[in-house]
């Protein structure tokens, strides 16, 4: 491990200014990122332990609710609030990692958690997102985990966050601080695509601190689910999933929020998916149809290409899940 300092930040100010001063990291859990600087992978020389900060979850005004990125995994799974308001996230966080793991791991670096790619782990393979320009081995390697919508030439790496594809889906707001003051920005604008670019993975600047999470009030998010699929029952990333809330009134679609995980290079919202049901008959029909449209622009590379029809079929039975409909 490369040589590094380690302050702990007292609050979001002293945070960035420490952040200024050296090529640091902020630390959370430290579940990946600790991982990383063993494997050399990450080199900071300054580490700005931000894991004291806010961890509180309260009422917002409107009607939501507030997460201090400090808040653990575990914490957020369990509260009161979470699991009866917005299911969905409490499911995805359960079906994150492990319980040692959510224990220690924040929501503030659960955002930010890098991708389990194995090439970027490996020092020996050529990999674009560790060293800029250096080639993919992934794109004719083995890539069953790899991402079949969002990808480019460059990189073709899943976003490994399952707490992320239901924050995706609530229409999450991210709620940021940094050495020009704060800011807030939709979840879905957090992640970037990789394009040209796949080390840069967030709209992120320098310096700047993820302080806490927004869930805006969303009634029929009362029912909401998360299903994962993966090749163990446990402690393993998503093939696919997928994370859905919706609302039906008369037989019809009235609102519905889809985001898929393990399929994309960025937690996936499946706009296309919820455009094609909004107002739609509530049929298997219909939802296979939504799964298809969302889908209709995949490009996987070869040992992916099972996930397409895995992800068409997993949408369609957590929406039959949702609303007691089935083939
Ligand atoms: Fe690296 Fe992305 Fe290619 Fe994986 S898919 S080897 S992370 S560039």
């Amino acid at each position: 491990m490369t040589p590094f300092s380690y302050t702990r930040a007292p609050d979001a100010e002293s945070a960035i200014r420490l952040f200024g001063q050296a090529p640091a990291k902020f630390l959370g859990g430290g579940t990946n990122l600790v991982d990383l600087m063993r494997e050399t992978i990450e080199t900071p020389r300054a580490l700005v332990d931000v894991s004291g900060l806010s961890c509180s979850i309260e009422e917002t005004q409107s009607g939501g609710l507030r997460i201090g990125a400090a808040a653990k995994n575990s914490a957020v799974a369990e509260h009161d609030a979470v699991r009866s308001r917005y299911p969905v996230l409490a499911r995805a966080l359960l079906a994150g990692a492990s319980a040692q793991i959510r224990n220690m791991a924040t929501v503030g670096g659960n955002l930010l958690q890098r991708t389990r790619c194995l090439y970027f782990y490996d020092d020996a393979a050529r990999c674009n997102k560790r060293a800029p320009g250096a080639g993919c081995d992934a794109v004719g390697g083995f890539n069953r985990y790899h991402a079949v919508l969002g990808g480019s030439p460059a990189c073709i790496a899943t976003h490994p966050s399952d707490m992320c594809v239901a924050l995706a889906a609530l229409d999450a707001v991210v709620r940021v601080r940094g050495p020009h003051g704060e800011r807030t920005l939709p979840f879905t604008e957090l992640h970037r695509l990789p394009e040209d670019h796949p080390e840069i993975e967030t709209t992120l600047a320098p310096g700047e601190l993820i302080t806490a999470i927004d869930l805006p009030p969303l009634p029929f998010a009362a029912r909401s689910t998360y299903r994962k699929v993966r090749d163990r029952a446990s402690y393993a990333f998503a093939l696919v999933s997928v994370a859905a809330a919706l609302q039906t009134d008369g037989g019809k679609v009235t609102d519905v929020r889809l985001a898929l995980g393990g399929m994309a290079t960025k937690p996936w919202r499946a706009f296309k998916a919820e455009a094609a049901l909004r107002g739609g008959p509530a049929t298997h029909a219909a939802f296979v149809s939504a799964a298809e449209a969302e889908l209709a622009d995949a490009d996987p590379p070869p040992g992916a290409a099972f996930k397409i029809e895995l992800a068409k079929r997993t949408l369609a039975a957590v929406l039959g899940e949702l609303t007691g409909i089935s083939a």
